[in-house]
């Protein structure tokens, strides 16, 4: 899923804990369970820009999930501004830790595919694997489109339950 969904999943959870480590840890463990649910982003970068048909090197792939991954990092840098200037509750530990353990899986499975260092190798499988869990059971992942439009009506209803919390707090 975009980091932005998991960043905003991990804020609203943080709320909720005001343990840093606590939150952290659990938002960690709820990347996971959200990765389950399919979102359409199998072979992401190449069918983003329509080239699922295409044979493309391992290096036009990369770049192709590149592309792809700086677009939702932009996204995910104007939310977290937006947050830290209108949401009070942005500067509790719980808030900023949840939002850290939320994402930390995607920035180690971005390290692994740039360096393709062996002692992060099992984490980029695990990740791998359990994207996996039930697209590949199902014929084929949802298509993009619906991925997409999915995650931006999740995105606003997070952020709809984010702006409730912070007018009570
Ligand atoms: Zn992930």
């Amino acid at each position: 899923m975009f980091i932005t969904i998991h960043a905003a999943t991990g804020a609203l959870v943080g709320t909720q804990i005001a343990n840093p480590i606590l939150s952290f840890l659990i938002n960690f463990a709820l990347h996971f369970v959200m990765d389950i649910i399919p979102h359409g982003d199998k072979e992401l970068g190449k069918r983003f820009f329509g080239l699922l048909n295409k044979k493309l090197n391992e290096e036009e792939k990369i770049k192709s999930l590149a592309a792809y991954g700086l677009i939702d990092y932009i996204v995910f840098v104007f939310f977290l501004l937006f947050m830290f200037k209108n949401f009070t509750f942005a500067k509790d530990d719980g808030v900023i830790w949840g939002i850290v353990g939320g994402i930390i899986p995607d920035l180690l499975v971005a390290s692994y595919v740039l360096t393709k260092s062996k002692k992060i190798k099992w984490f980029f499988d695990f990740h791998k694997w359990n994207h996996h869990l039930l697209i590949g059971r199902m014929k084929n992942d949802i298509p993009l489109k619906a991925g997409i439009a999915m995650q931006i009506l999740l995105f606003a209803f997070l952020f709809m339950l984010l702006a409730e919390i912070n007018l009570v707090k």
